[in-house]
This record gives C-alpha cells, structure tokens and sequence, in this order.
C-alpha cells in the first residue's frame, strides 16, 4: 500500500521534501510524487494542498483518504467528482495558529496607533500627533473559535482586550463571553471595536456577513479576515466602508484569490490587503500523516476527519 503527494504548491514545499520528511516514520510504504502518470493501485492516501481533479483520481482506484496539507477543505468537499466514500482529513498547526494571532495581534494595533496613517504622513514629510487609542477600552469579537480562534482570543485577552466569541455552538468553559445563532453574531459585531472572523467556508458562512450584518457593525469598527473570503459580501464590504460604519478592513483572504488587478479592494483607502499568508508554516502538523496512514490502515479513528456533510 502507497501514499501519493501532490501538493502543487511549489512556493510552500516541493513533493520530494514532504517525502524526505515523512518517510522515516513510514518504512516501507511507497510514497510516489507529482502528478501520477499511470494507474497506481497501491495507492490508499493522497496529500495534497489544492484540489485532485478528475484524471487524477481516476489514477487512484483505491483511494480511501484525502490528507489536505493546511485547514480549509472547501474546494475538495465542493469537488463533484470527488467520490462519497472518500474521507478527507485537514490539519490543524499550533505553529499556524500562533501564526495568524500573531497577525491579528499587530493588524490592531496597528490601528490603535495609527501606524500606516505616519507611514503615510512620512513620504509627505507630515508632522501630525494622533492620541494612541487605549487597549483596555476597546473590545474584539472574534467569529470562529476553534483552534485558531482560540489562539487569537487568547493573545488578544492576554494583551488587554476585552474579547467576545462567536461559534456554531455555545461554549460556556471559556472565560469570555460567545454567542451563537444569528441574534448572537449580531450581538458581538455590534459591540466590538474589532471584529476578526476565521471562520471556514461551508454552505452556513458562505455570504454569511452581509450587507444588512454588516451595517450592524459598531460605527467606526474594523473588520479583520483570515478565514475565508467567501464569508464576506465584498460589494457590502466597500458599502460599509464608504457609509462610515466600518472604519477599516484587513483582508487575508478573498472570493477570488490571486485578487484580480481590477478588483476595487486594491486602491480602496480603507482596505489592508496581504496575499493569504497570516498563516503559513504548519511543520509541527506534518506528524499528522504518518500516524493517518497508520490509523487509515488499522481502520482506527482519523485525526482531524472533517464532517462532509457540516463542511468543516
Ligand atoms: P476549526 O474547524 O478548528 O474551527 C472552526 C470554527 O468555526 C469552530 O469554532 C466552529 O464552531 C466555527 N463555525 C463553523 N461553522 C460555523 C457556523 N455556521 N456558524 C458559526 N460558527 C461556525 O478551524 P480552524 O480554527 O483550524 O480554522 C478556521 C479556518 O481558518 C479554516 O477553515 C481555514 O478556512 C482558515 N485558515 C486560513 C488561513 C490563512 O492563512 N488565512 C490558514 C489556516 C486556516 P464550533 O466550535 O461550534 O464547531
């Protein structure tokens, strides 16, 4: 039995170095790279960063699991040739997570001290004093927590600020408030001065703020995504922005990634854009494959199987 690795993401690992740092906890499976150019029968596993087309999985007549490299799975469960059978298993990376916390961390303050408003001022030789906003005034409602939600509660509760949460269920060990249900989201994106969505993309998020959630937002607020963009109604988004309830948005994610040159977000002057790297490095996760495959083999329980039919 063999595992193919097709991750087609040069910019984060070449196939042969997820071989090289796999193989040792996996003597004697075969473990083919790249695009398969036969029928390959042994084949049980597939890992991957995108999608597996048709021709593809047509090569693997016996695959049981897809193993996506990163979290979100949205373009394998939306993949019609996909057959059911097929289970599909995600990561999760405390490496990432701390990653994109870390991002959510210096987007805010970035804004409580209005530093692209100096860089700005510097090229114009501006002198111009602004008051620091103050950390414990202010409040961060972040939709999504799990494990990365989590991490970025945390950090941000942990730097001063006092943070709400949003999920599909209640969660009442934590020592913040969350909410759930439709009345709960428009209760925390009414009362934040920051809301941070890292929500997946399932049929329920889809489109999920839109233009009349998003006029709930507290006046003045800024809007971070590093979820999806999909959760997201962009014409909304830049509505919201030029009617001066949303203050600003930092957006990681997108409908439509690389962001078309001619999309309206580019040069929207209240519009951070980064080209989806809040959360990058997931080395710590790797381990993740071998002890699937073990666990595949054995028919035990997979790690981080994701709920086809709940989309995450
Ligand atoms: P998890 O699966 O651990 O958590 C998902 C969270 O979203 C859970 O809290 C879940 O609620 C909540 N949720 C899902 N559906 C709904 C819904 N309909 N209504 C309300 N809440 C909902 O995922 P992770 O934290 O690991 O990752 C989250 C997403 O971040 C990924 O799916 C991916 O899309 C994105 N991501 C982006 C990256 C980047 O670089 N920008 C990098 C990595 C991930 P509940 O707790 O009740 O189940």
């Amino acid at each position: 039995m063999g595992i193919l690795i097709d991750l087609k993401d040069k910019s984060w690992m070449e196939d042969s170095d997820l071989k090289q740092i796999i193989s040792s906890d996996l003597p004697g499976v075969s473990i083919t790279c790249g695009e398969p150019k036969k029928i390959l029968k042994d084949v049980i596993m597939a890992i991957g960063i995108k999608d597996f087309d048709k021709n593809i999985l047509k090569k693997l007549p016996n695959l049981r699991l897809i193993q996506k490299v990163g979290a979100g799975v949205e373009n394998m469960l939306s993949n019609s040739n996909m057959p059911k059978h097929i289970k599909i298993c995600r990561m999760s990376s405390e490496m990432q997570a701390k990653e994109m916390a870390e991002y959510c961390l210096a987007e805010v303050l970035a804004y409580q001290r209005n530093i692209r408003e100096y860089f700005n001022n510097q090229s114009l030789k501006m002198w111009k004093q602004r008051q620091p906003l103050i950390v414990k005034d202010k409040s961060v409602s972040i939709l999504g927590l799990g494990l990365i939600g989590m991490e970025i509660a945390q950090i941000l509760q942990n730097f001063g600020f006092t943070v709400f949460g949003w999920s599909r269920t209640v969660k009442p060990q934590l020592n913040f408030k969350n909410y759930s249900g439709i009345n709960g989201l428009i209760a925390v994106v009414s009362k934040a001065d920051y809301v941070i969505s890292v929500l997946p993309e399932t049929n329920e998020t889809k489109n999920l703020l839109s233009l009349s959630i998003l006029r709930k937002f507290k006046p003045g607020s800024v809007l971070i995504n590093v979820g999806r963009g999909s959760v997201i109604n962009e014409e909304g988004l830049i509505k919201v922005l030029s009617e001066g309830i949303l203050g600003g948005a930092t957006l990681d994610v997108f409908q439509q990634e690389p962001l078309p040159k001619e999309h309206p977000f580019w040069t929207h002057p209240k519009i951070v854009i980064t080209p989806h790297v809040s959360g990058w490095n997931v080395e710590d996760a790797i381990e993740t494959i071998p002890l699937n495959y073990y666990r595949l083999i054995k028919n035990e329980p997979l790690l981080f199987e994701i709920d086809q039919k709940r989309g995450y």
